[in-house]
């Protein structure tokens, strides 16, 4: 297809201002316009955070986030309109964020934050702050997420394992195990932390049975998406004393709701789905953009980062 006009979708605005991605590509060899809903036929593709049923009509779809579970998949499949993501950006940016939840939790930095807020001088328990060498981290899901977290709390020396569908060796991770191993492999973690995609194999993974195999002194750390969890099971895990806590960026329900239980859990960090972000989102979501329209004006239809 001929590509003439790119939009940027104005929903990109939660995550970055949408000129700020228009400037960074204002060089492309197409226009390039930060657009609403009105505009949206006016283009031939699309950089978006939301989806829209008015997309159906464009060429190319590009979404700036890794996860599209939201995208009506056979619809654009059978409208022909060609579907991007962002996967392969959020190794660093993800795994820092799982490494600030693990150091709050080993050093107690969230009991800190909480108790500054009353002008609270506490010190912890003697045995409740520890280090993390010598812990171990469970990584469901060994793709750019699983990959940065193994990678960044590799280097504060957790041993990490990993999960996967077929078990093969992963470089970064000390041992492998199939899906089908997944109670086994949780067993002997102090951290299990989510990072698959959101499809019907992962949807309710972390179920009640999950967590009754993980430790009781275990966290558990979702950075995928909400529906990977059977959040009323996790909720009972953790108010039931059967694991010790969760650092969570994701909710079934967005934003989490007021009446969540998980507010005020004892040893839960919560966080607004944004384990992610960094200023140079745009810099990143750009690049993967700039590629396929590279490939696209140069007669190459193989896009990058294609799902549909
Ligand atoms: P990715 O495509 O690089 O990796 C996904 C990996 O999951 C692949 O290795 C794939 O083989 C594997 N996988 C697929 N189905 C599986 C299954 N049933 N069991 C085990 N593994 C399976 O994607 P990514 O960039 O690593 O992102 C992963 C997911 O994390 C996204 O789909 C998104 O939902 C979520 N995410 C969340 C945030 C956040 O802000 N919290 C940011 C980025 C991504």
């Amino acid at each position: 297809f001929e590509l003439e006009r790119l939009g940027i979708h104005d929903s990109v605005d939660a995550v970055f201002p949408p000129s700020e991605l228009a400037t960074h590509l204002a060089d492309l060899p197409v226009a390039v316009d930060v657009i609403g809903d009105d505009e949206i036929a006016a283009c031939d593709a699309v950089v978006t955070l939301e989806y829209r049923e008015a997309f159906l009509e464009l060429d190319w779809i590009h979404s700036i986030q890794a996860g599209v579970d939201r995208f009506p998949f056979d619809d654009l499949e059978a409208e022909g309109v060609v579907l991007t993501n962002s996967t392969g950006i959020h190794d660093r940016t993800v795994g820092e964020t799982v490494a600030g939840y693990l150091l709050a939790f080993s050093r107690r930095l969230h009991d800190h934050v909480a108790n500054q807020q009353e002008r609270r001088w506490e010190r912890p328990e003697w045995d409740e702050a520890f280090t993390l060498p010598g812990n171990t981290a469970c990584v469901v899901g060994t793709g750019t997420l699983g990959r940065g977290v193994a990678e960044t709390l590799g280097a504060l020396g957790v041993r990490v394992i990993g999960v996967r569908r077929s078990g093969d060796p992963v470089s970064g991770f000390e041992e492998i195990y199939a899906n089908d191993d997944l109670l086994e492999a949780v067993a002997d973690a102090e951290f299990v932390i989510a990072t698959v995609p959101l499809t019907d194999e992962t949807h309710h993974l972390f179920d009640a049975d999950a967590f009754d195999a993980m430790r009781e002194d275990a966290y558990f750390v979702n950075v995928a998406r909400g529906p990977v969890v059977d959040e009323p099971a996790l909720i009972d895990a953790l108010e039931s004393d059967s694991i010790e806590g969760a650092a969570l960026d994701v909710f079934e329900a967005e934003p989490l709701p007021e009446a969540s239980p998980l507010w005020e859990l004892d040893e839960v960090i919560v966080t607004p789905h944004c384990a992610a972000y960094t200023r140079d989102y745009f810099r990143d979501v750009g690049e993967i953009v700039r590629e396929n329209v590279g490939r696209l004006e140069s007669g190459d239809e193989a896009f990058h980062n294609r799902v549909v």
